[in-house]
């Protein structure tokens, strides 16, 4: 065989550095790959879970653009594997397909009371914000006092973007539907609450450090959270990002603002350790109205025990931020525990056996759970990559291998498919709408608004 046909499902990072790693890997035989993606626009998560105010991070759009740009993957933007493509298609046409279709949706939270009016999941309200084609396009901000489950990076960029103003989110590509609701906010006060002590959060240092900069938001930390125990004082001694945490946090100790004593900003994001939820509380009407928590202490193992004091911390509105959860896709195993393919390596695994599925592999988030940095999703596709090109004896042997043939059943099953150069008009339509008002770029929201424009219809 002289050419491996590959289709890889998710134009996420993942999907695309794989995409790219492929064909700049030395290898027996050429290769032609179909990208498709669900979204009418590529880059997953770099689009539609980086904050709006991580232009920084939103800069490696730049690289994967210039990966998509080179003109030698073909994308299919708008279509979703299980809908409108299925297994049986892409074995049909394909002799292998990788998937990399990550996650959107927030993980369970089991603890009563969850589910009550007011109560979120952060990946919802990250949808929103970043203009997702797929949420409701309205929130409702109606609250003073809003609680923050989660102690890592999303749980900051969702608290941060509540406390923030909404002018200070005009420079970024927020949709104007978002702007107008965080204008009309109420909040004062954006609680984040930790199981754990702070020594022993996943925030990143930058994430945190940023909290600290908001025009108008006192950052307020207890010292009661700062006694320290030996697993503490070691995690700080030994691990160089856990003291720079705490560097941070001990500085705040010293700003007036610290133990809610002072202050001078309107807004407050108080970071609460030790604190274990314990229920939601609510009104009649079912709505939330505080968030219950033990206070709890180090095991002296890395892990907490709960002291039995209780507390409740009144609150208009709650979101958790407990982690990411893939979804499963159709035909393909799903490790329900954990949301993810399960696999060896990037090679996806039967669900009862653990054989290796033949012509069947997974990258990023979908491969390894939902953590780590886009950076990760690099190396996890090299190893996936890798597996593919060596496993050359055991590929699919597609009856109809041509690039036509897809093309063909799109159009058949009336599949309105974007292109690359759909893309293209629909990026240049965003920037265009931006420059209007001086912003970088302003988000197109609705899918059908998406297609017209990509399609130029
Ligand atoms: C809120 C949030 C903030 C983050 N901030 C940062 C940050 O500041 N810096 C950083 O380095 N990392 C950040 N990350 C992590 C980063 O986004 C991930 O590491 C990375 O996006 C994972 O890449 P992926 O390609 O595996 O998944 P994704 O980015 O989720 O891409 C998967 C793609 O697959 C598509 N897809 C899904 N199902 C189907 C289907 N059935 N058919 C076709 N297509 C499908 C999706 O639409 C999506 O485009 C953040 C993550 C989140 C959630």
């Amino acid at each position: 065989m002289t050419k491996l046909r590959l289709a890889i499902v998710g134009a996420g990072p993942a999907g695309i550095y794989a995409a790219d790693i492929l064909l700049r890997t030395e290898r027996a035989f050429d290769v032609s790959i179909d990208l498709f993606e669900r979204l009418p626009a590529p880059y997953g998560l770099v689009r539609y879970g980086v904050a709006p105010d991580h232009p920084r991070i939103k800069g490696v759009v730049g690289a994967l653009r210039g990966v998509l740009d080179r003109g030698d993957i073909r994308v299919f933007g708008n279509v979703e594997y299980g809908t409108d493509i299925t297994l049986d298609d892409l074995k049909r046409h394909y002799h292998a397909v990788i998937f990399s279709t990550g996650a959107i949706r927030d993980a369970d939270l089991d603890l009563p009371g969850i589910t009550a009016e007011g109560s979120y999941g952060a990946a919802d309200f990250v949808s929103w914000y970043d203009g997702h084609p797929d949420v409701p396009r309205t929130w409702t901000l109606d609250a003073q006092h809003v609680g923050m489950i989660g102690n890592g990076n999303v749980a900051l960029d969702a608290a941060r973007i509540l406390a923030k103003h909404a002018d200070d989110l005009l420079t970024t590509e927020i949709p104007a539907n978002v702007y107008d609701v965080l204008k009309t906010s109420p909040v004062t006060d954006v609680h984040v609450f930790g199981r754990r002590g702070p020594a022993q959060v996943k925030f990143t240092p930058l994430e945190l450090r940023e909290i600290g900069e908001l025009n108008d938001v006192d950052v307020v930390v207890y010292d009661e959270d700062f006694d320290y125990d030996e697993a503490s004082r070691e995690a700080i001694a030994t691990n160089k990002q856990v003291k720079v945490i705490d560097r941070v946090l001990q500085k705040w100790r010293e700003l007036p603002s610290a133990n809610n004593a002072g202050g001078s900003a309107s807004r407050r994001l108080h970071l609460h350790f030790w604190a274990k939820p314990l229920e939601v509380r609510t009104d009649d009407a079912g709505r939330v109205t505080s968030l219950v928590y033990e206070r709890t202490t180090s095991d002296g193992a890395g892990g907490v025990i709960g002291t039995g004091e209780i507390r409740e911390q009144p609150l208009g509105q709650l979101y958790r931020a407990v982690g990411y959860f893939g979804s499963p896709l159709p035909g393909i195993p799903f490790d329900e525990r954990h949301g993810v393919i399960p696999n060896h390596e990037g090679q996806v695994l039967a669900e009862d056996s653990n054989d290796i599925l033949p012509g069947v592999y997974a990258t990023g988030w979908i491969k390894r759970g939902p953590v780590g940095l886009i950076g990760h999703t690099k190396s996890d596709a090299s190893e996936t990559v890798s597996h593919l090109v060596n496993d050359q004896g055991s590929w699919w042997q597609p009856e109809e291998p041509t690039e036509e043939a897809v093309t063909a059943l799109l159009e058949s099953r009336g599949v309105k498919w974007t292109d690359l150069d759909g893309w293209h008009r629909l990026d240049a339509h965003e920037v265009a709408l931006g420059e209007a008002e001086q912003r970088e770029r302003i988000k197109v929201v609705p899918r059908d608004e998406m297609i017209r424009i990509s399609r130029a219809e």
